[in-house]
């Protein structure tokens, strides 16, 4: 194995080497365990583009490593209580369970369609509280956290190695934090004895959902969260953690000060971060008025097509969303998606029963993702492929004769197929053959109305409603009713339909 990943904490690639290898297990790499954690979404609201990288990226990183013959155990952790989901349940007076139970079922949508595999176990936040008081109860035994009036903090003095990950130190931190500008904590964390320590339990406010603990009734902060599941699911030390490059500081640092403070044992051996996602040039933001959510761009655009464009850069950089760079990717999905299909459309002429792959594509495909999963190299040789059995395709239906035998052509289709679900981009055919709503209508197709679609139209309404825009409320009713689909409103907030009559 030659597999080289850029470790964030060393800022250099470095030769993969599993815990369990490192630890003296031979065999390499069949059936080696590779435990990796990756920081999952705070369920108040829909996916967006950001959360579509990060996810799209890992889970071909988790398909490398699964195709290099390791047993990838990905954990995924859902947070489950946090200001944002206690504001947002305060705004539409329901319990905060039903918002992070609503968003947790439109996070598995997004995901599904997106080809991402589901993660071996999403632990919750709210289901690893005894883990986290544990966890804070050790790190205040170490005298490492500390306690005031139900709060707990994280004295980031008593960690010498703290701004290890994110290459920065207390002394920079305060300098650039210039006086009392700029300091994290509002006032809420005035009790702090130092400006960067952080909060890892917060005692509870009226109105706020809370659990028992030494410190009296109070909540999790977020970075203990993840360095609970972490050790719950995967033990102290994980060969690899990954997230996005907005969580390097201070969440990912905060988390190696929490996890090793208490264990005195690294928490990771590799530590990987995606970059950002721009939007035309800009940040993407909701202010800025171009948040993209992945419900949105699929009424749109292929999820593969999606996926296809998150693929055509390497992870580390910066990709900027525009139309003209997802349309491409809409026509090199069509290109892919012809290839996907040369099987089913040409049955006679591939052997099903032969499942060789051709070495020299192979070669260059695991060149390119053995460089720190170099994508936009692996693709090339998808592309290459693609587009020979492209040639052949066209041949066959002038009924002239191919370049290749049986078998040839057999290994060539089933490499591209194998080389495209390394990827992610071989999805079964519910995904691949789907359409974006918006070009069936462009088509002047009659769009035949899903469960789903209808589902997901409703919480669209639903959503306008709870911004009071009651004119978007009203014209998803009319066009649902255009479409012969009849909403009824119940007391509670619940809306059914029925077919018009
Ligand atoms: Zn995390």
């Amino acid at each position: 194995m030659s597999l080289r990943l850029f470790n964030t904490l060393t800022r250099q690639k470095e030769l993969f080497v599993p815990l369990a290898v490192a630890a003296g297990q031979v065999g390499l790499p069949q059936g080696v365990e590779v435990k990796m954690y990756v920081c999952g979404v705070t369920v108040y609201d829909f996916c967006h583009l950001g959360h579509a990288r990060a996810y799209v990226v890992w889970d071909t990183v988790r398909r490398y490593l699964e195709f290099s013959g390791y047993t990838v155990n990905y954990v995924q952790n859902i947070t489950d209580i946090d200001d944002k989901i206690i504001k947002r349940a305060q705004t539409e007076g329901v319990p905060f369970t039903e918002i992070t139970e609503r968003y947790i079922q439109a996070y598995n949508e997004d995901m599904a369609k997106l080809n991402i595999k589901p993660a071996n176990h999403y632990p919750r936040a709210t289901a690893h509280i005894p883990q986290m008081i544990d966890l804070i109860q050790t790190l205040i035994a170490k005298d490492i956290a500390y306690v005031v009036a139900g709060d707990v903090y994280y004295a980031v003095q008593k960690f010498p190695s703290y701004g290890k990950l994110s290459h920065r130190t207390l002394e920079s931190m305060q300098a650039g934090a210039s006086g009392r500008v700029g300091l994290p904590g509002g006032e809420e964390e005035a009790s702090k004895r130092y400006p960067f320590d952080f909060a890892l339990w917060k005692a509870a406010k009226p109105g706020e959902p809370s659990w028992q603990s030494p410190w009296g009734r109070g909540r999790p902060g977020w970075h203990i969260e993840c360095s609970a599941m972490v050790k719950s699911c995967l033990g102290d030390t994980i060969d690899i953690h990954a997230g996005g490059a907005d969580l390097q500081f201070p969440h990912h640092e905060n988390e190696i000060a929490q996890s090793e403070g208490a264990t005195g044992k690294p928490l990771a051996r590799y530590w990987l971060h995606n970059g950002f996602v721009n939007i035309s040039g800009e940040k993407m933001s909701k202010s800025l008025g171009n948040f993209k959510t992945i419900r949105s761009l699929l009424q749109l655009y292929h999820p593969m097509a999606l996926r296809l464009f998150i693929l055509q850069a390497h992870y580390r950089q910066p990709i900027d969303f525009t139309e003209e760079a997802i349309n491409s990717a809409s026509k090199s999905w069509q290109l892919l998606a012809e290839g996907l299909t040369f099987a089913e459309d040409f049955a006679t002429l591939v052997n099903r029963d032969n499942q060789r792959l051709d070495a020299t594509y192979v070669e260059q495909f695991r060149g390119g993702m053995d460089d720190d999963c170099n994508t936009p190299v692996a693709l090339s040789v998808i592309f290459d492929l693609a587009k020979t059995l492209k040639k052949e395709r066209n041949l066959i239906t002038h009924g002239s004769p191919t370049h290749y035998s049986r078998e040839e052509l057999t290994t060539l289709w089933h490499t591209f197929y194998t080389l495209c679900d390394v990827l992610g981009l071989a999805p079964a055919p519910a995904i691949r053959d789907y359409v974006p709503p918006q070009q069936l209508q462009e088509e002047g197709r009659e769009i035949e109305m899903t469960e789903e679609m209808i589902a997901e139209m409703i919480a669209q309404r639903k959503e306008a409603k709870r911004q009071k825009n009651y004119q978007e409320a009203d014209r998803i009713r009319n066009e649902l009713k255009e479409k012969g689909i009849e909403l009824i409103d119940l007391p509670g907030g619940v809306t059914k339909w029925k077919y018009k009559d």
